[in-house]
């Protein structure tokens, strides 16, 4: 539905954007995820034609709309301020785009209905914007965005306007509307966490360039170089040794893996091949735990700190060299202090295999 061919766009002597390529396919949710002037935005408003860009092509269902004044290419789009009329009601501002487009009375009475319904303000429908909550904001822009079946729905860091605990619940609310109206959808944001909750695909971009492009599960746990592995989450690099290397399996192969006098089986895959004695693995904090008292097999430990998040509790422990963070559901978290005497270990391999994590750099 969308193509970004060889984008590049630069402001005077900033190259805003390098090189972005990409695409979004039929009713999918994607996002552009980056740190603070990255570029994401400036893709976005030459996706919007809001911005012309220095070099490259964009194509819309096939058509080159590179050279196509924004209101010319029908794209919906939500930005991180509301942008509502302020003058109009909740019915009016959603009916705007309608009227513009010269649709008839009654068919805009049913559309804005439908929509009134669809994000849960068929009671506000009189209101004027500064009348509502900024989460009820956000929920009409996102109406007035989807009045008239755009190809396309833009959103410029949509929630990020908003307190945490609105910002949590029309996240679920966006997804749930992205999933039910079947809108392809380009999404701003900076906010790893929102990024994986949301996105059927990531695009992580970094200094106007995309780093990696993948399902949130890929990019979290099999990220292509340092920039994306320690963007998104925490993670541990560590260096272990080969003992042994064994038979080859469906999806790689098993090797025999020592850390500081932790010996564990590890399945690298087709990509991963061993050619040295040492490896870099770089695993996320889950996938190591804590035992409360050092045992024989496990790697010996010493806890430097504690912290209760939550769901989750973190600990950093030190183990030979490194510092490595391991996270436990705080239901099953160990309980363990400062200072204290530990041993450390690699999670189940079969938990490995599920979430797919065999890293290695
Ligand atoms: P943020 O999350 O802070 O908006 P971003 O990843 O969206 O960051 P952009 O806003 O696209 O990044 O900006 C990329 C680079 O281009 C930055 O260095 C920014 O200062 C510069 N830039 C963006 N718009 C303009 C402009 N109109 N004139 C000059 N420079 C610009």
């Amino acid at each position: 539905m969308l193509r970004i061919e060889s984008l590049q766009k630069k402001f005077g002597a900033v190259q805003a954007v390098t090189d972005v390529s990409m695409h979004v396919d039929e009713g999918e949710f994607v996002t552009l995820l980056g740190p603070s002037g990255s570029g994401k935005t400036t893709v976005l408003r030459m996706v919007a034609g809001l911005e012309q860009p220095t070099s490259g092509t964009i194509l819309i269902d096939g058509v080159n709309v590179t050279q196509l004044p924004a209101q010319k290419r029908n794209i919906g789009m939500v930005f991180q301020s509301y942008a509502l009329f302020p003058n109009l009601s909740v019915f009016e501002n959603i009916a705007f785009p309608l009227r513009i487009r010269k649709w008839k009375a009654d068919a805009i009475k049913a559309r804005v209905e439908e929509l009134l319904e669809l994000v849960r303000l068929t009671h506000r429908r009189n209101y004027a914007p500064d009348q509502l909550s900024g989460g009820e904001r956000q929920r009409v822009a996102l109406a007035r965005a989807l009045s008239f079946y755009p190809p396309l729905l833009l959103l410029d860091e949509p929630l990020s306007a908003l307190d945490a605990k609105v910002r949590q619940s029309l996240r679920i609310f966006l997804k749930e509307i992205q999933r039910t109206t079947g809108v392809t959808t380009l999404m701003v944001t900076h906010d790893q966490e929102e990024a994986l909750e949301l996105s059927d695909r990531i695009v992580v971009m970094s200094q106007g360039r995309v780093e990696q492009a993948g399902a949130p599960i890929d990019v979290y746990y099999r990220p292509q170089g340092e920039f994306t592995a320690t963007f998104i989450g925490a993670i541990n690099t560590l260096k272990v040794s080969v003992l042994a290397v064994g038979e080859r399996a469906a999806h790689g192969q098993h090797v025999l893996l020592s850390w500081n006098g932790h010996v564990f089986s590890w399945l690298l895959s087709d990509q991963e091949i061993v050619q040295q004695e040492t490896l870099t693995l770089r695993v996320r904090p889950e996938s190591l735990t804590v035992d409360e008292t050092f045992e024989e097999g496990a790697a010996r430990a010493e806890v430097l700190s504690v912290s209760f998040m939550g769901a989750v509790t973190r600990m950093s422990v030190r183990v030979g060299q490194d510092v490595v963070l391991i996270d436990a559901l705080s239901s099953r978290a160990p309980s363990v202090v400062t200072g204290q005497g530990v041993g450390v270990r690699f999670v189940d391999q079969r938990i490995e295999k599920q979430v797919g994590e065999r890293l290695l750099a």
